[in-house]
């Protein structure tokens, strides 16, 4: 059952990630309303945006070379769309909805999606310039970016490069109040001098401000660590450390500047200073999350469960990613990881969060497309229901958490309707 794609959407979602999918002659995905097939996102995106059965959302590979092989296809049967494998419907899936905003301009004229992205139904935005590690200069005669990373071949073609606060609050807004989005992602690579923080503090006051929405911040490691508690009273809801690779030697190996910048030790202590910051305990004033994010498939498992054990234990939540060998990057050639190398990386994930009691799933309507949730791992275990009692009560305080968020969003939209009567 845990292994049947036709029974089991979660085993569907990744297997999907492992090998892909070819598209039909049948489809006509943007003509059918669904969004383009963007190279935006910071590393590993690169694919169709879909829901499969169960509400997963994901972005299926289907650019990439390794997807011309899956077993995979996507066929348009009578105006719906069905995943096929062998020749046998598999699921029927839905497009992610293009929304009405993505093609409209900004008051100072750029597309609105070369702002900002929906990425499953939180909107991700990269709103500074190319991360340093793609640029040579003197001070690095070679770049120095992370292999598998494709932000420097992304920008000035499917992203806009540098946007204004006003440019993104005002993307924000319409993907808030026509897209209902709960949640803004900001990422940045690497500045020298540290500057990411100060960069984008002044996108985070005026979008949390105007909308009160969930806030997440995705950068290198500050070296004070007091500027976290200085976005936690912000305001901020999440902040999250890619680093990637647990096994010293392998993160050398994929991220060199990374390594040369800061090293793994200094990420990872990042990571256990902002979870240290959490209170699970609460339920007033903004939630709090520190996320640490591993990509599976570019060390081996046992290394990757490793980083989701250490994680869990410090009270970090784990983002696994699965490594997708995107065209032109440096790690083009080599193969996707097989599913028996990434399943148990998942079910452990599902495991530890619930073992540490840690708030997975609590914010409204977010659905990662990019990534598996630990959530969405339940339906990955040999016994779904082992961790019932915890579930009970982790539903309890979801339902209360998302009753307090709707009436201060409710609040948030009148302010807003009245300013702007
Ligand atoms: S830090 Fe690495 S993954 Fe992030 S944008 Fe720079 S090169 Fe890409």
């Amino acid at each position: 059952m845990i292994r049947d794609p036709a029974k089991n959407p979660a085993f569907l979602k990744l297997d999907l990630y492992c090998k892909g999918m070819r598209l039909g002659d049948s489809c006509l995905i943007e003509d059918d309303g669904g969004r383009p097939i963007l190279r935006t996102r910071a590393g590993l995106g690169s694919g169709l945006e879909a829901v499969l059965p169960g509400d997963l959302w994901t972005n299926i590979p289907v650019a990439e070379p390794f997807a011309q092989q899956s077993p995979y296809v996507l066929e348009r049967v009578d105006g719906d769309y069905v995943i096929h494998r062998d020749g046998k419907p598999v699921a029927p899936i839905t497009l992610a909805p293009l929304p009405n905003w993505y093609e409209r301009r900004t008051t100072s004229g750029k597309p609105m999606r070369t702002v900002g992205t929906l990425q499953g139904t939180y909107l991700g935005v990269y709103p500074a310039k190319v991360c340093e590690y793609w640029v040579k200069g003197s001070e690095r005669p070679e770049r120095t970016n992370c292999k598998f990373c494709s932000v420097g071949l992304n920008l000035g073609i499917d992203d806009a490069d540098g946007k204004a606060v006003d440019e993104v609050v005002e993307v924000a807004r319409a993907a808030w109040l026509e897209s209902g989005i709960t949640y803004v992602d900001f990422n940045t690579g690497h500045y020298e001098g540290h500057t990411y923080l100060d960069f984008l503090e002044p996108y985070i006051r005026a979008i949390k401000q105007e909308t009160g929405l969930l806030i997440g911040v995705q950068t290198p490691p500050h070296p004070d660590l007091t500027r976290y508690d200085r976005l936690k009273a912000m305001g901020v809801n999440r902040v999250s450390f890619c680093f990637e690779i647990f096994d010293p030697q392998r993160f050398v190996e994929v991220c060199p500047g990374k390594h040369e910048a800061y090293g793994l030790d200094t990420y990872l202590k990042a990571v256990e200073y902002c979870a240290s910051l959490s209170d699970f305990t609460k339920l007033s004033g903004e939630p709090w999350v520190a996320n640490g994010e591993i990509i599976a498939g570019l060390e081996p498992k046992e290394s990757s469960i490793a980083a989701i054990d250490w994680l869990t234990e410090r009270g970090a939540i784990p983002t696994v990613c699965v490594f997708r060998p995107l065209k032109n990057t440096d790690y083009e050639h080599l193969p996707p990881p097989d599913i028996d190398e990434v399943l148990p990386v998942y079910q452990r994930l599902y495991q530890k969060c619930m073992e540490h009691d840690l708030p997975i799933g609590l914010a409204p309507n977010i659905h990662v497309s990019l990534v598996m949730l630990p959530e969405e791992a339940r339906m990955l275990q040999d016994d779904p229901n082992r961790f019932r009692f915890k579930e009970w009560k982790l539903a309890a305080k979801r339902q209360a958490f998302r009753a307090k968020f709707a009436l201060e969003q409710r609040a948030k939209r009148r302010a807003f309707a009245a300013a702007h009567a």
